[in-house]
């Protein structure tokens, strides 16, 4: 699982080139998410910002807080946002071909629009490595 990779919008007018590992691979319940991307919760794979280069297209970003969310122009497709404090780019996990998105955890379980009951952790933020508390939710 080394070596870059090359994922597209659905439309081909950007592709993204993503090289190493991710750091991170979970579903995010949060609020912002929810409306951005129109669903309960969203699969997201992290990695260090630099790892993550547009290689093809002018997508558009769009910050709602802090954070820039970029899109396709043409096709709507959610991209990646940018974590600035920390650093990281998280990738749309749509977006990666089947097999590569191997989800660790549920984070911002306490906006869920309805509980995901599986065998993974249950965040009620973020972990404690993502700047939470590491609490938990009882589902
Ligand atoms: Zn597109
Ligand atoms: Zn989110």
């Amino acid at each position: 699982m080394s070596g870059a990779m090359t994922v597209a919008c659905r439309c081909g007018a950007v592709e993204i080139e993503i090289s190493g590992e991710p750091v991170a691979q979970f579903y995010c319940h949060c609020d912002d998410c929810q409306i951005v991307h129109g669903g309960a919760y969203v699969p997201e794979s992290v990695y260090p910002a630099d790892a993550v280069r547009v290689v093809r297209g002018e997508p558009a970003a769009w910050t709602l807080k802090r954070n820039p969310r970029v899109t396709c122009r043409e096709c709507g497709a959610r991209l990646f946002i940018d974590v600035l404090a920390l650093r990281l780019r998280g990738v749309n996990g749509y977006l990666l071909p089947p097999g590569r998105f191997q989800p660790q955890f549920h984070m911002q379980c306490q906006f869920a629009v309805r509980p995901v009951e599986d065998s993974l952790p249950h965040f009620k933020s973020r972990p404690a490595r993502f700047g939470g508390s590491d609490e938990t939710v009882d589902w």
